[in-house]
């Protein structure tokens, strides 16, 4: 089964990707997380792509295009934070035809801007082992400290009010018109994504088992 997860940032398509993964024995693939390491490495690529992702603003997508080539499968995937504009989706498929790759599903987490505001500017994650917090809804036990491994808690350096905002914009303008791309050949899942993660996690369950195509 090969899937790709899409939606807002702040959607929950990073919580919902590894529970799927979990679930349906299926390798993750994050590019969101894969540039962060190249940022994180202080190479001369990662210097490229920190001027992008500190703006909001999409990296180029010739250098997504070689990231996504090196670290896609053949099989049991899924793929999360890519495509993000028609270009990439574009590219995908004809990788996909050349690799003999099978797309079973495009999950769209659908959910309001007023609650991935919400959700984006009081999340805080671990240092040390990457777990995600609210600081309203799920806030961790001791300030500042992970309830798991005890590391530090820190902002991502684009989850910022300012930066929040262009991200949605570059989502609203680039990634949205993605919806009618899989709408047209007949991949499109939509799921509610304002729910708990446990419920929208079951609804995706429902659809995935029963193999189900949901044509909106
Ligand atoms: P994410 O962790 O998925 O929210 O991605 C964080 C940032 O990484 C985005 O705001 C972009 O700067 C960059 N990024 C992730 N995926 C892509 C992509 N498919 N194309 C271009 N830039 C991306």
């Amino acid at each position: 089964m090969n899937i790709i997860i899409c939606g807002a940032p702040g959607s929950g398509k990073g919580t919902q990707a590894g529970l799927i993964a979990q679930h349906y024995h299926l390798k993750r693939i994050t590019l969101g997380d894969i540039l962060r390491e190249e940022v994180k490495r202080g190479t001369q690529l990662g210097e490229e792509i920190k001027k992008y992702m500190s703006k909001g603003e999409l990296v180029p997508d010739d250098i997504v295009k070689e990231v996504i080539e090196k670290n896609i499968e053949r099989d049991n995937f899924i793929l999360d934070g890519y495509p993000r504009n028609i270009k990439q989706a574009k590219t995908l498929e004809k990788i996909f035809e050349e690799e003999n790759i099978n797309l079973d599903y495009f999950i769209y987490l659908d959910v309001s801007k007023e609650e991935i505001i919400k959700r984006l500017s009081m999340r805080r994650i671990c240092k040390k082992c990457g777990a995600n917090y609210h600081l309203e809804n799920m806030p961790p036990k001791v300030p500042n400290v992970c309830d798991n491994c005890g590391g530090d808690l820190f902002q991502r350096m684009d989850d910022t009010l300012e930066v929040i905002q262009r991200r949605w914009e570059v989502f609203s303008k680039d990634t949205q018109p993605l919806i009618d791309y899989y709408r047209a050949i007949g991949k499109l899942v939509i799921v509610d994504g304002n729910r708990t993660p446990q419920e929208v996690f079951n609804n995706i369950k429902c659809i995935v088992n029963d193999g189900k195509y949901i044509k909106l």
